[in-house]
């Protein structure tokens, strides 16, 4: 059965004694959401905010996309390994001052995709409770409780994590972090050349609306009303709803966040489309890693290497 964990009340405890010292002015977490398998993201500010935080499998927000918009007063976040590594990426673009953000770093276990999750369990709309139980995810709701195992529906992401990032919390909670095995949910052929690539985004991008929720959910997408692509001075991309236009937009922005995407997969979990927009982050991350030797997350005093000209690179 489903029930407050220990871990909760740490958590619970942990902000309402910042709060009640007036050493933060709000605890960034993640609360009870409309529907059980889905945690929301939760601003606690008082004794009552803080009674309201939760943890779970289901808690899949990146919660450092809040920091930037709320830099100028001292918040506390609490932040799983790929939270806090887009924290140390803001903190390494000066987007956010280390002594405004207290991070309570939290061993994780591994989250659910919400997407994986509806695919392997059905709608999740009507559920009453959900809950771990044991390596298995239970959902319930009127009809009966669905069960699916954990592997198969946890996060692409949680495959590869190496649990970095939380060496710069001020604290940690929970237990050890485990090695997260999940089933990813998309295997690229060995023999993909540059002609399937094109065939498989254009195809993909050929379902985009435009909505930008991806780029809503993103920590290092902070631009906000000066994003290029509403650009009204410089037309960099126009805003028709068509495969071309949204080949410019995710190529501008795939660039843009290269060397500063964490891979966390937020962008994808928002998309209304399923767009698999964290494979498309990888493969560019990943040449910016190998070129310039580089790991986002691993230093809070050294910027991106696509923010650096330099004369000799060219
Ligand atoms: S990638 Fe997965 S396992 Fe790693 S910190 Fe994030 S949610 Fe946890
Ligand atoms: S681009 Fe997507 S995967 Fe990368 S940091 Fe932003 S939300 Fe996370
Ligand atoms: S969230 Fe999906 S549909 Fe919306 S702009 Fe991003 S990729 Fe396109």
């Amino acid at each position: 059965m489903s029930g407050m964990s220990t871990l909760e009340e740490t958590i619970r405890q942990k902000a309402k004694e910042l709060l009640e010292k007036g050493e933060v002015t709000a605890v960034i977490g993640w609360g009870g959401g409309w529907n059980p398998a889905k945690a929301t993201p939760q601003f606690a500010r008082d004794a009552d905010g803080a009674e309201k935080l939760v943890f779970n499998p289901f808690c899949y927000n990146n919660l450092a996309v809040y920091l930037p918009r709320m830099k100028d007063s001292k918040v506390a976040i609490f932040a799983k390994p790929c939270e806090a590594g887009s924290i140390v990426a803001l903190l390494a673009e000066g987007k956010i001052s280390r002594d405004n953000v207290y991070i309570i770093g939290i061993a994780c276990q591994g989250i659910v995709d919400p997407v994986k999750l509806e695919k392997e369990a059905g709608s999740i709309d009507e559920a009453t409770a959900a809950y771990l139980e044991g390596d298995t995810i239970v959902i319930e709701g009127e009809g009966g409780a669905k069960r699916v195992r954990f592997t198969k529906v946890a996060m692409d992401a949680c495959a590869s994590c190496e649990q970095k990032g939380t060496s710069f919390a001020d604290e940690m909670v929970g237990d050890t972090a485990k090695p997260v095995t999940t089933e990813v949910s998309f295997e690229v052929p060995e023999d993909a050349d540059w002609a399937w690539w094109r065939e498989f985004w254009a195809k993909e991008f050929d379902r985009c609306i435009r909505c930008y929720a991806c780029r809503e959910s993103c920590p290092v997408c902070y631009c906000r009303d000066n994003c290029a692509v509403q650009s009204l001075r410089e037309r960099w991309t126009g805003s028709q709803v068509n495969p071309m236009e949204a080949l410019m937009f995710h190529a501008q922005r795939a660039m843009h966040v290269a060397g500063r995407c964490i891979e966390c997969g937020a962008c994808e979990r928002a998309c209304p489309v399923d767009i698999p927009l964290t494979l498309l982050h990888k493969q560019v991350g990943g040449a910016v890693r190998k070129l310039f030797n580089f790991e986002v997350g691993d230093k809070a005093d050294e910027r991106p290497p696509l923010e650096t000209f330099q004369k000799e690179e060219l």
